[in-house]
């Protein structure tokens, strides 16, 4: 989840706890007052692919278009999503009626009101002001997933491989969020040593490995990550320039 500074949300993927990020996006809500830290706002959603693990939340921004109707004058207005046009193409397949009919109000009561946009490799495109250049990863015999860069932050997920079409994009970088699956190699995502190997090529000043598998133990890393290099947990949070 990306905040821009004018407020601007950015969701990265929609996976299946998505309402509780929304709902307590800082892992600080006491689970009985009302969530006043609550994400209410969704600008884009950047889509990585389409695995049940980065999409099957999709089903929860209609709050997000309940609460930004509120907000605004009345009317639904759908919550663009980013993405490679074969990823969407999938994803408007498995949720069809999150898409409408391609009326403007061509969509169902209660159901999310979304818009696809596809976009190409190494094209940037603008969300609310934000700048975002998408590029392709390979996900091994997974297929194609796609990467994100923003300002001086990129983010990486289901990776087996960085092809050398992303370096140049990488350069310079605040913060890298990457793939790390787990110390044993895996045939569809980064190992502890794939992940350090693009550390040690990009130098990112910061590096938070994320897509942790239930091997891994936070804790039994934490003496043993260089300097630069943390482990995500839920609140997590840095800064980077927009
Ligand atoms: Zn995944
Ligand atoms: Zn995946």
């Amino acid at each position: 989840m990306l905040f821009g500074p004018q407020g601007q949300v950015v969701l990265i993927d929609t996976g299946p706890d998505l309402l509780h990020q929304l709902r307590d996006p800082y892992a600080d809500w006491d689970g009985r007052s009302y969530p006043t830290r609550a994400v209410e706002r969704c600008d884009g959603v950047l889509l990585t692919h389409c695995h049940a693990d980065h999409s099957h939340g999709l089903n929860e921004l209609r709050h997000l278009n309940r609460l930004m109707r509120r907000a605004a004058d009345g009317r639904r207005t759908p919550i663009p999503i980013y993405g490679h046009p074969g990823h969407l193409a999938e994803l408007t397949g498995m949720f069809p009626y999150c898409f409408g009919d391609g009326t403007a109000g061509g969509f169902q009561y209660g159901a999310p009101a979304l818009l696809p946009v596809p976009v190409a490799d190494g094209v940037p495109f603008p969300i609310a002001g934000l700048a975002v250049t998408p590029f392709a990863l390979s996900h091994g015999p997974a297929g194609r997933t796609t990467g994100f860069r923003c300002g001086g932050m990129a983010y990486l997920t289901d990776l087996k491989e960085c092809p050398e079409a992303a370096i140049p994009l990488l350069q310079n970088l605040d913060l890298l969020v990457l793939d790390m699956l787990r110390e044993e190699p895996h045939p569809t995502h980064f190992c502890w040593s794939e992940a350090l190997d693009l550390v040690n090529r990009l130098r990112p000043a910061r590096t938070v490995l994320t897509h942790l598998g239930p091997e891994v133990q936070v804790a039994a890393w934490t003496d043993r990550l260089p300097v630069g290099i943390e482990m995500a947990v839920d609140g997590w949070q840095a800064p980077f320039v927009p």
